[in-house]
């Protein structure tokens, strides 16, 4: 049988609501055999899901989701099998989680000067220790006081990009995110391009700007793309001899996504496998 592989998901390292062995259980239940966790800006999560994936029998790759930038816009890019110790990374990534911080502390000074009731420590209390903060947290903080029912209606009423809450993060030029994904000796895959949804679609010379800077792939089939989308995102990959992944991009219960929703083809993951390191 083909393997079930599932290469974008969430932890408690970041902004998803499952720890990461409560995750790697969660995706061995729902009959994934490879998982790639990949948080936001940190691999803080990578050991624990290691250690519980040797005990159900489920294999990990090591990601972590870039925080990148573009033209002012937020792009992610997931990056594979990546040397967690790598100087440049370490330093990227931390400057962002502080900047991701500040930034979290700004909107809800915002969101407090306009009457809304949140206060910093119940946004804190939703942030796990050493986690790397998103508005995912805020959303919580909302939930938690009633305010809100579901992080979604927190996104759609205080927590989109076009709120007058919304305020920026530090994050690095996504050409040179691909480029330090590479030093680092990672595969470079640019996450859900066309994702509206969030606010945004790449422009296709990003993509072809990524790619010339050595990035491996596109994560084509995502919940967030429509057929046209995919079926553009296809025609791109094929142009530019980029590979197409499938996944979740699983957020435990702070997102409708579910495990396994979408996955990516066996002969992809050998390929991202073979480029490890170059
Ligand atoms: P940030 O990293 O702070 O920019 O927040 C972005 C994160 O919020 C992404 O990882 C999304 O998964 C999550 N997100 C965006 N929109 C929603 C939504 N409507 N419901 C739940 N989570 C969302
Ligand atoms: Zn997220
Ligand atoms: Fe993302
Ligand atoms: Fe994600």
């Amino acid at each position: 049988m083909r393997p079930v592989i599932d290469l974008h998901s969430h932890s408690s390292a970041s902004d998803g609501t499952d720890s990461p062995a409560q995750l790697v259980r969660a995706a061995a239940a729902a009959g994934v055999d490879v998982l790639a966790v990949t948080d936001h800006d940190t691999a803080l999560g990578w050991a624990d899901a290691q250690t519980e994936a040797e005990r159900v029998g489920i294999e990990i790759v090591p990601g972590i989701e870039v925080s990148c930038t573009d033209d002012g816009r937020s792009v992610h890019l997931l990056g594979y099998h990546l040397d967690p110790e790598h100087p440049e990374l370490v330093a990227e990534l931390a400057k962002a989680r502080t900047s991701r911080e500040t930034r979290l502390e700004r909107m809800v000074e915002l969101m407090i000067e306009d009457g809304i009731p949140i206060s910093w420590d119940e946004v804190t209390a939703q942030i796990g220790p050493g986690a790397t903060p998103g508005r995912p947290h805020i959303a919580d903080a909302l939930v938690a006081s009633g305010v809100v029912g579901h992080r979604d209606e927190a996104f759609a009423r205080m927590l989109g990009t076009d709120s007058p809450y919304y305020v920026h993060h530090y994050a690095i030029p996504a050409v040179r995110g691909v480029e330090v994904v590479r030093a680092a000796g990672g595969v470079a895959v640019i996450a859900h391009p066309f994702a509206v949804s969030r606010g945004h679609r790449h422009e296709e010379r990003l993509i072809e700007e990524m790619a010339a800077a050595g990035m491996a792939g596109i994560e084509v089939d995502h919940r967030d793309h429509d057929e046209a989308d995919r079926r553009r995102l296809r025609e791109l990959a094929a142009g530019l001899g980029l590979l197409v992944t499938g996944s979740s991009d699983y957020h435990g219960t702070g997102k409708h996504n579910r495990l396994a929703e979408h996955t990516t083809e066996p002969e992809v993951l050998e390929a991202i496998r073979g480029l490890v390191g170059g």
